[in-house]
């Protein structure tokens, strides 16, 4: 999650406890993993701290969809090794904010290091550690200064980047499609879809554990979001009445299937739907803030404090619908 702003990330810097937190891996199913944030007081993502790191490993090595905090790259790295000791071989960004790409540069060069076992013929890409690979925007946000200096040093910038709807590439034996979803959390999202694994790797689009963070300073808004969250509903394939199908790893939260991304996305779509209409009838967004387009999900969602409380949600879509019309 996070925010972007003129001065940088907001959300990204709170009192941060990073030595008590714990690496979880959890099964996703296939060759694809998930790991979680155990602990600490890092972020307000319902006790997990920071974004869900992705794993797929196999015979060709490991591919990681984001990177977490950098502080917490050496347990990340630990958390992969009891997966896989092959070479790490890219890493996938699905936006910019820190809590997903702030290991970058730690899991890059991990991923020299370790083929050092298997540089014969190689050597060249062993120097150059794994890949990164995100949507253009990502590398032009961190790399672009807001003031004098790069947001991000250039080490964790993207190595691979991509214009357009998708990239492919085959790894590990399975097909997988990076698709980007324009201007929905920020204007450089991708989601992940593992072909044979069937898991989708979400980043913020989708998290089961607040309300869409529409980062509007990085080029979000509400239709991006339920566009993104709609395209993750096309691709799940359920089997219905029993376990099994499409699985979802959401950017912060537990894992996901079908009816979890169909409940969010019936919230998404009916309080957009509820300040659109408030936004037609000429409504100042004080008035739509008292309207309280969100009451009934606030229980689910809805915060009060952090840095996405449920205002700053509805003045995000109330900002984005207005934009659009005007
Ligand atoms: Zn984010």
């Amino acid at each position: 999650m996070a925010l972007w702003t003129a001065t940088g990330f907001v959300g990204a810097q709170q009192p941060q406890n990073f030595d008590s937190v714990d690496i979880k891996v959890q099964p996703a199913q296939g060759n694809v993993y998930m790991l979680v944030g155990v602990g600490g007081n890092v972020g307000n993502a319902g006790g997990n701290a920071g974004g869900n790191v992705t794993v797929q490993v196999g015979k060709d090595g490991v591919l990681v969809v984001d990177t977490q905090y950098a502080p917490l790259s050496t347990k990340i790295l630990a958390a992969i090794r009891t997966l896989s000791q092959g070479p790490i071989r890219y890493v996938i960004n699905t936006h910019v904010h820190p809590d997903h790409v702030g290991g970058n540069e730690n899991v890059r060069k991990a991923g020299s290091t370790i083929a050092g076992g298997n540089v014969s013929g190689d050597i060249q890409d062993a120097a150059q550690g794994a890949q990164i690979i995100a949507h253009d925007n990502v590398l032009k946000r961190m790399s672009a200064p807001t003031g004098t200096q790069a947001p991000v040093p250039s080490a964790a910038w993207p190595t691979s980047t991509f214009v357009g709807e998708d990239k492919k590439l085959f790894f590990n034996g399975e097909g997988i499609h990076i698709l980007h979803q324009p201007a929905a959390h920020t204007d450089g999202d991708s989601i992940v879809f593992f072909r044979r694994s069937d898991v989708i790797s979400t980043g913020d689009l989708f998290t089961t554990t607040n309300y869409p963070v529409i980062d509007l300073a990085a080029g979000g808004t509400i239709n991006g979001i339920i566009d993104g969250l709609n395209k993750i509903i096309d691709l799940i394939i359920p089997v219905y009445g029993q376990e099994g199908g499409t699985l979802v790893i959401p950017g912060h939260g537990r894992l996901c299937d079908l009816g979890d991304v169909l409940n969010y996305r019936e919230m998404a779509t009916i309080i957009r739907d509820r300040v659109q209409d408030l936004v037609k009838k000429g409504r100042t967004l004080e008035q739509v803030k008292a309207a309280r387009p969100t009451r009934d999900y606030d229980p689910l969602y809805g915060s009060t404090t952090g840095f996405w409380t449920t205002d700053m949600f509805v003045e995000a879509v109330y900002k984005t619908l207005s934009a659009k019309k005007s």
